[in-house]
């Protein structure tokens, strides 16, 4: 493959924005070479500015489970398109999606729309803190809520206490309301909730990625979210479920169609918007009432619930709500793709797990099941890479990180998934 004009196009970037990206894993940094510049994406395909063509089990990292440019969506835009670009002030749209939210996930009785998933989480956790009048949040170690503040925490030096800033620019005060627990080991939770309690008088929240894939794909443990539920009835904590990812993908329900499991509040994004900025946060009716202008708990955005997103986000919905079997069906074809590669890494004594979680998928080059962060770690991130930039060669556009899921949309059928199964045969029989 050719990549010269995304090599020029990307030493162009660098000269006007940091690394040349928007968002750090574009950079492809974790299995180096050159990030292709997307010209267009047509259905299953992502087509660079030389002209390669992709198969693309990004999505844009989850949003389009439609694929690229599905025509009904393209209309709907289209008609809002031409009505305005933006009001700041509110429309009968809004009020549409949130009702197609409460209709799928019945707990969420408020819902606010905001313009990432980002937004969305901080935002919950502020009304958490407010709801509960209590400062110390609990995090899991893997995984990702977006980037503010409070949120970017690495393990600090004691296995029970909070958490230091994983990032430059966050300082130390910022953190230290933040407790980080291991995923999928309750003990961990009860510790920091422990702590929290005798050093700072409580825990206000405890945010998860039930389905946790920002470190590959690693599902929670139906168990162990149960007992959360319970340890935070007890504690009297808001149980906050992110579901920007799994919402709408992993089942149409997300982790709560899959898990029953209701959380105090859900925090939204990627499909709701099917690839516009949008991010939502919802959930008890008493806990949402805490926000201006009903109650005390301050939150705004110029564009929030823009048209144009509020539009595609509806059409979305509507085609998901639809055909509702597809969630069967992009399942089914997520494990035939994951068994087709472990057939493969196993013919060639290669250690590989795999996972799928309706229409998410991830497999780690890892000998031992993958259950948290620590585990994740132990994957051979050098054979990821050599893996990742053959498929790329071959034409197969996976995320560029061992520690990312993947992702089927409607448009990639049982074609396209064999086409992707014998090009990884290829690959892993010279890894
Ligand atoms: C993507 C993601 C976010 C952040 O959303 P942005 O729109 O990138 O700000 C938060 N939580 C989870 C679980 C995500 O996957």
């Amino acid at each position: 493959m050719n990549f010269a004009n995304s090599i020029e196009a990307f030493e162009r970037a660098k000269k006007s924005i940091p690394g040349g990206v928007n968002s750090p894993v574009r950079a492809f940094s974790s299995v180096g070479g050159t990030p292709p510049f997307i010209a267009r994406g047509e259905g299953a395909y992502l087509i660079d500015i030389d002209g390669n063509k992709f198969i693309d089990y990004i999505q844009s990292w989850g949003p389009l489970i439609l694929g690229h440019s599905n025509e009904r969506v393209i209309n709907k835009l289209k008609d809002a398109v031409y009505r305005g670009f933006s009001y700041g002030a509110p429309t009968v749209a809004e009020t549409e999606l949130a009702e197609k939210i409460k209709y799928l996930f019945p707990h969420v009785e408020l819902l606010r729309f905001v313009s990432s998933g980002t937004e969305a989480v901080m935002s919950a956790i502020r009304v958490a803190r407010g709801y509960t009048n209590k400062n110390d949040i609990i995090k899991f170690e893997g995984n990702y809520h977006g980037h503010s503040d409070s949120l970017l925490v690495k393990a600090g030096s004691g296995a029970t206490t909070f958490g230091s800033p994983s990032s430059a620019g966050v300082p130390e005060s910022f953190t230290k309301h933040t407790y980080l627990a291991k995923y999928n080991n309750i003990q961990s939770v009860k510790n920091a909730f422990e702590s929290s309690q005798t050093n700072s008088g409580g825990i206000a929240c405890v945010i998860i990625e039930p389905i946790a894939g920002n470190m590959g794909l690693v599902p929670a443990e139906l168990e162990f979210l149960q007992e959360l539920r319970t340890l935070c009835d007890k504690n009297s904590a808001v149980l906050i479920f992110d579901e920007v990812m799994s919402g709408f993908r992993a089942d149409l329900r997300g982790a709560f169609g899959l898990t029953n499991i209701k959380a105090d509040l859900i925090t939204f994004g990627k499909v709701i918007g099917g690839g516009m900025p949008v991010g939502a946060f919802g959930g008890r009716a008493d806990i949402m009432q805490k926000l201006s202008p009903l109650g005390n708990v301050y939150q705004a955005g110029t564009l929030s619930g823009n048209p144009l997103a509020m539009a595609v986000g509806n059409e979305t919905l509507d085609i998901l709500l639809e055909n509702q079997n597809i969630y069967k069906i992009l399942n089914s074809r997520a494990e035939t793709l994951m068994n087709g590669f472990k057939k493969s890494a196993d013919k060639n004594r290669i250690p590989l797990q795999i996972d799928v979680r309706g229409s998410m998928f991830g497999f780690f080059f890892n000998s031992q099941k993958v259950k948290n962060f620590d585990d994740a770690l132990k994957s051979d991130t050098v054979r990821f890479a050599k893996f990742y930039r053959a498929m790329l060669e071959l034409g197969i556009y996976l995320a560029p990180s061992q520690f990312e899921a993947g992702f089927i949309s409607v448009s990639i059928d049982e074609n396209i998934i064999q086409e992707t199964i014998a090009k990884a045969d290829e690959v892993m029989a010279n890894l």
